[in-house]
């Protein structure tokens, strides 16, 4: 079973973390310690954008990673993780992808 995750904290959360790793040339990815430029661009030539990924699938109460030149320890966050990484790791879920909520959204928690 899916917990719904698109509540709570998680859209403001979110918004921060990704404006964190924008305003950070050397932010790394959680998934795979890479910097935004190291990501390769993906087949339809768009570059990769940061995104905020659970580095547990899915939990509400991950804690924003805000440490972004560094991967976060163990344990439950949500931390930039680059587009095409998110993507890949995320084909499986069935919900469209909402990594640019509304602005309602931001505000409504
Ligand atoms: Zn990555």
């Amino acid at each position: 079973m899916k917990p719904a995750h698109h509540q709570g904290r998680f859209d403001g959360d979110a918004r921060r973390v990704r404006q964190t790793a924008n305003s950070t040339p050397l932010a790394v990815c959680w998934r795979c310690g890479r910097t935004l430029r190291e990501h390769p661009a993906a087949k339809s030539g768009k570059p990769q954008v940061w995104t905020a990924g659970h580095t547990v699938d899915g939990d509400p109460n991950a804690r924003p990673w805000l440490n972004v030149t560094r991967q976060p320890p163990a344990g439950s966050w949500l931390a930039p993780e680059a587009s095409g990484c998110n993507f890949a790791a995320g084909a499986r879920r069935t919900n469209a992808w909402r990594g640019n909520p509304h602005s309602q959204q931001w505000f409504s928690t």
